[in-house]
């Protein structure tokens, strides 16, 4: 027998997974403005939520701040996170008289759209998304003070008191489970029977198709492992997702270093994805560890086609595309 033989393992392949257009459009955002201006290009926050990625720009010349005092006045240019940004951020930068390139999605600005027009209506607005993210301090950072309350969880439903008379209205995070949402959009509902819907569903299409995929691909796997940031809402749904959807074990990884080896074993069959804002550099380095350990047989899980594309700003899509 050929004893150099290594054992089989399959491993089912999400797709559409990884970068979703947003994620990509911000990434185009930094690199062609460090093409346009020079180095440093000021980032205000992680630009996504992906070590790999912003380590990447660092080499570039991109220099990541946490506030805006931290941008010195020197001329060059500060861009502003794909998660987006409370109106409060803009209005600093031109009080100093910053340049600044707004990389929030536009599926972000959508959310922030739809929260301003329940408030236009003269409504209450709940957000419902985690405290503390990102995307979340930028939608609330949208309204007028006591305009909006944010919804955690269906416990959050059940303590809630609306402000007196208010119609209310609600909105999400564009990264939340499907599942979650749904059953706390059923309690608010049951709760307050008048509740008004936003007029386009806040939850994005690379959330929903990256989650379906991922159901899609559970059922019978022995691991699934979900490449993303410890801090990256989606990436972090995608794991819940898995084992709630018949995966016996999911978990969360950076890259090849974290491979739970224990979990894997010959002839089993394991299954990949990654959150929005892994770049498929980080799948392929999963791929690589397996082959070493195993004769790798792909199966591939496609439950959706992507084609969307979001442009950068016309100042920087003038400049000639030869950025790889
Ligand atoms: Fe935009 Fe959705 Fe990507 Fe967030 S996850 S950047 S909302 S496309």
């Amino acid at each position: 027998s050929d004893l150099s033989r290594k054992p089989p393992l399959t491993v089912r392949l999400c797709e559409p997974r990884g970068f979703c257009a947003g994620v990509d459009r911000a990434i185009q955002i930094v690199v062609l403005a460090l093409k346009k201006y020079g180095a440093p290009v000021y980032v205000r926050h992680e630009i996504v939520h992906n070590r790999y990625v912003v380590e990447g720009l660092k080499n570039m010349g991109a220099v990541f701040v946490e506030e805006l005092d931290d941008v010195p006045a020197d001329g060059q240019p500060v861009v502003f996170s794909a998660h987006g940004v409370p109106k409060s951020v803009p209005a600093a930068a031109e009080a100093r008289q910053l340049l600044y390139l707004d990389a929030t999605c536009p599926l972000v600005s959508k959310v922030h759209k739809q929260a301003m027009r329940h408030v236009r209506l003269g409504r209450h607005v709940l957000l419902i998304g985690h405290r503390g993210h990102p995307e979340v301090i930028g939608t609330m950072g949208q309204l007028p003070e006591g305009t909006v309350s944010l919804i955690e969880t269906e416990a959050d439903v059940a303590t809630f008191v609306p402000p007196e008379g208010m119609e209310l209205g609600f909105v999400t995070q564009t990264t939340l489970s499907v599942e979650d949402t749904a059953g706390i959009i059923a309690a608010l509902q049951a709760k307050f029977p008048t509740l008004q819907h936003p007029s386009t569903e806040s939850i994005c299409y690379a959330t929903t198709n990256r989650q379906d995929a991922v159901k899609a691909a559970a059922p019978g796997a022995d691991l699934f492992l979900i490449v993303g940031a410890p801090n990256s809402s989606n990436s972090r749904r995608l794991v819940e997702v898995a084992e709630r959807a018949g995966a016996q074990a999911s978990a969360l990884v950076e890259g090849a270093k974290d491979i739970p080896w224990e979990g894997i074993v010959a002839g089993g069959t394991i299954a990949v994805s990654a959150g929005a804002s892994a770049p498929e550099v980080l799948v392929d380095e999963l791929f690589s560890a397996f082959r070493e350990r195993f004769d790798v047989r792909i199966e591939l899980t496609r439950t959706a086609e992507e084609n969307e594309r979001f442009l950068v700003m016309r100042d920087l899509r003038d400049l000639p595309l030869t950025v790889d």
